[in-house]
């Protein structure tokens, strides 16, 4: 098998790919047996083996796995009790979907800028931000990476306002020894393809608040009560609040599960990859030529590795002569705040010229479970070619 591998090797250029959904083991084992247990819709037995081990390891009150992480921050918004006009401040350089859940209940994003050295939110921009109508704060912790927690809870906590993680990157990332996702109020993780540990689609909600914890799982059941009903403590279940079908399907939590089970394995993998590329890349950073990630900011889980190029000309060139390799980078984030939708439904506060300048700028490199040493080594080899080492 490694020999055939090897003359497509000598053959042609082997194609790096910037992702690689994997398996590690149990998965189709897992789908096999809730097929054999005749329980495929959700909340079967591996739903609750997953809620149990993202709630053991992670130290909060209740997980939730739903479809998404887009579907646990719709949850999260409809749990603030987001109203029209209300408004959550967040930064600009995000996915779509931190922003897009608050709006689909009538809230206004605010914007403001991230700092320069972990790409995250700046937590010194974010008092001038409040307002009579904020309701939440979202940290989203960039490539696995903390935001500046203690400072975020002192500021929601003096002005009263709910702090919603996006943990969809920052899966067993830790932040003063506490789990990202587990620290705000609600927390969000994401099992997308792209992910660290995945299931396809996937995510989950993880309450830490147990005032939340109720609710959270009518929400989660079509705005039923059908989980006490499950407990015992119902005879019949009805519909009683807003909500939807949050909730991902056996087959998603059978699959999940065992790669929750093998979650330390996955990341170590990948933080190896991490401090291979650092390794390889640290002589162009040490020339001024690239910016490579903070190291003692990420409280690393190997979610990402990016560089910082010196313009956008150069990425794109950058980009370009990589794909001519076979080896596929990308960037990341188009600004919210200047995107049409975040300029119809959101707000910004003060300039936005971190975001600006970094977010054109940043390139991500190829980062998937099953990367071969020689591979990081060859990606390496090409960024030094390009500025002609
Ligand atoms: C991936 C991601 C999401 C969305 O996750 P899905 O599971 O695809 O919905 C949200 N926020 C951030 C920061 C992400 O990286």
């Amino acid at each position: 098998m490694c020999g055939s591998e090897e003359i497509i090797a000598k053959g042609q250029m082997r194609k790096i790919p910037f992702n690689k959904p994997f398996i590690v083991g149990k998965e189709l084992g897992n789908i096999a047996t809730a097929v054999d247990e005749a329980h495929l819709s959700g909340n079967g037995p591996f739903t609750e083996r997953c809620h149990r081990w993202l709630e053991q390891r992670l130290g909060c009150t209740k997980a939730l796995l739903t479809h998404s992480c887009t579907g646990a921050l719709e949850m999260a918004a409809m749990l603030c009790g987001i109203e029209p006009g209300d408004e959550i401040v967040m930064p600009s350089f995000t996915f779509v979907s931190t922003a897009n859940a608050f709006v689909l209940r009538g809230g206004v994003p605010v914007f403001v800028d991230i700092r320069k050295d972990t790409l995250n939110i700046d937590e010194t921009l974010i008092e001038q931000a409040i307002t009579p109508r904020t309701k939440a704060i979202v940290p989203v912790h960039y490539a696995g990476a903390a935001c500046a927690m203690d400072e975020i809870i002192e500021i929601a906590e003096s002005c009263g306002l709910f702090v919603v993680e996006d943990a969809a990157q920052a899966l067993l990332s830790v932040y003063k020894n506490r789990n990202l996702g587990s620290i705000g109020h609600l927390g969000c993780l994401s099992f997308h393809e792209t992910k660290n540990i995945i299931s396809g689609e996937g995510g989950a909600l993880l309450i830490n608040d147990e005032k939340f914890v109720e609710r959270g799982e009518i929400l989660w059941e079509k705005g039923t009560n059908r989980k006490q009903l499950f407990r015992g403590e119902l005879d019949q279940y009805t519909w009683v609040d807003i909500g939807s079908s949050f909730l991902p399907s056996e087959l998603v939590g059978a699959f999940l599960y065992a790669q929750l089970e093998q979650a330390d394995k996955i990341i170590d993998a990948r933080i190896r990859i991490f401090e291979q590329y650092f390794r390889l890349l640290r002589p162009l950073e040490e020339k001024g030529v690239i910016r490579l990630p903070n190291v003692e900011s990420i409280n690393n889980n190997g979610h990402m590795f990016y560089i910082i190029t010196r313009s956008q000309k150069e990425r794109s060139r950058l980009i370009a002569y990589l794909k001519q390799n076979g080896i596929w980078a990308v960037f990341h984030y188009v600004p919210l705040h200047s995107s049409p939708a975040g300029l119809k439904y959101g707000r910004t506060i003060g300039n936005m010229c971190v975001t600006d300048g970094l977010s054109s700028r940043v390139l991500r490199l190829p980062i998937y479970y099953e990367m071969r040493k020689e591979d990081v080594d060859t990606v390496a080899e090409h960024i030094r070619r390009f500025y002609g080492e």
